[in-house]
């Protein structure tokens, strides 16, 4: 007789419940706020540390904050399989976005240690260091630190009050001039799994809980600045101005047009204007721009129209710009070894799945590279995320947890 072991549901929920009154806002309409090593942030930290020890788990943080849950195999010399996520939010974010990931994957091992299986592979549970990127204007911090992506240069970025990545460090008490020590080759590591709520529509238009990622887009993000002149807005004829906001709204439709051209994504979600006076022409402009693709070679071409129609449209209205590239991440597939797994676990626990691509960037992008990555997509209502509306049906965290424990299982035998 095969015994299905069955992960605890309402704890799970509970955890999930729990975290998510970390950085809440005192009106529920406004989310979640944990900002990368913001004070929300080191609670959340706080709690996550107490349920691993809570669920038996050896914790350890390394040099870059990554938080790693430890469950021991029978042979300490076999490779490691990694299952995560993160737990900070952007700003104004949901309940679900990474925090199921992370609580999900404790839940598995939890049940996996209440069940008295003894594995070979050890499991590590990681909640990555700022995965979103919200505060210092780069994310994957944790997993280009476990890669080995990280350079001296990230932490001397600065958040929106001026305070350096590195002082923010320090005030967590992480050292990051240790951050080489967080590095893990790619032979300690057997596998990398990561449970992520989809953030699109595709599984509720499916009527399905639960999917299995194939392929995710890379995002590339850009900085652009701006700078016209700040005149007088009655004094000054319309065809002397060099308006930054003019030249900044002539770019944003352009975007638009690029990114539905090439059937990728294209967004502008942050934007600046200064001096910012109602009778004062604006002379300085800031924006971000978030363009993605699966297929790497056609988002280098809509990379390279958007440096384009910036380049045309400053000459015409007299203004001078500056781009800089703020991340760059390759468009990456799932290993077919992992997606057979995940498709195997789902037929065997009779879970109706299909198979999707992953619009949204995630740790398991970085993880990729250096070892073999599958993903679990758990449905989201409406498609919301990055919002207070974010939402996934207690059953449907509860599924994807069991594909996950049950994909552990295998993956760690
Ligand atoms: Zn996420």
């Amino acid at each position: 007789m095969i015994v299905t072991y069955r992960i605890n549901q309402k704890r799970l929920w509970n955890t999930l419940m729990e975290l998510a009154k970390i950085g809440a806002s005192p009106n529920k309409k406004e989310g979640i706020t944990r900002l990368s090593l913001s004070l929300e942030d080191l609670e959340a930290r706080e709690y996550l540390i107490n349920l691993m020890k809570e669920s038996d788990l050896h914790v350890h943080v390394d040099p870059i904050g990554n938080i790693i849950g430890s469950l021991a195999g029978t042979n300490e010399n076999a490779p490691a399989v990694i299952v995560g996520s993160h737990i900070d939010t952007v700003f104004q974010g949901g309940i679900f976005d990474g925090s199921l990931g992370v609580l999900g994957a404790i839940e598995a091992v939890r049940t996996i240690k209440e069940s008295g299986i003894k594995l070979t592979h050890p499991i590590d549970v990681v909640s990555f260091t700022d995965e979103e990127g919200s505060r210092f204007g780069t994310g994957y911090i944790g997993s280009k630190g476990m890669t080995g992506e990280l350079t001296e240069d990230y932490f001397t970025l600065k958040d929106d009050k001026g305070l350096s990545y590195q002082e923010a460090f320090l005030q967590a008490n992480l050292n990051p001039t240790n951050y080489k020590d967080a590095v893990r080759n790619g032979n300690e590591m057997k596998a990398y799994i990561e449970m992520h709520i989809e953030q699109g529509k595709v599984l509720e238009e499916n009527n399905l809980a639960v999917g299995i990622v194939t392929d995710i887009q890379g995002p590339i993000w850009l900085e652009v600045t701006l700078i016209g002149s700040a005149d007088h807005a009655g004094a000054t004829p319309m065809d002397m101005r060099r308006d930054a906001s003019l030249c900044m709204a002539e770019i944003l439709l352009e975007i638009e047009k690029i990114a539905k051209h090439y059937e990728g994504v294209g967004t502008v979600g942050k934007l600046k204007i200064e001096p910012g006076g109602v009778n004062i022409i604006p002379g300085k402009g800031t924006f971000s721009v978030d363009l993605r693709h699966v297929d790497k070679q056609i988002r280098t071409q809509m990379v390279n129209e958007v440096y384009g129609k910036i380049e045309i449209t400053c000459k015409k209205r007299k203004i001078q710009f500056q781009i800089v590239k703020k991340k760059d991440v390759d468009p990456t597939s799932c290993s077919e070894s992992m997606i057979a797994v995940l498709e195997d676990v789902c037929k065997e626990l009779n879970i109706k799945t299909m198979k999707l691509p992953c619009g949204a960037g995630h740790d398991s992008l970085i993880m990729s590279k250096v070892t073999e990555m599958g993903m679990i997509f758990i449905r989201s209502k409406d498609g919301i995320s990055h919002h207070p509306n974010e939402w996934s049906e207690k059953e449907d965290c509860a599924t994807g947890t069991q594909v996950l424990f049950q994909s552990l299982l295998r993956l760690a035998k």
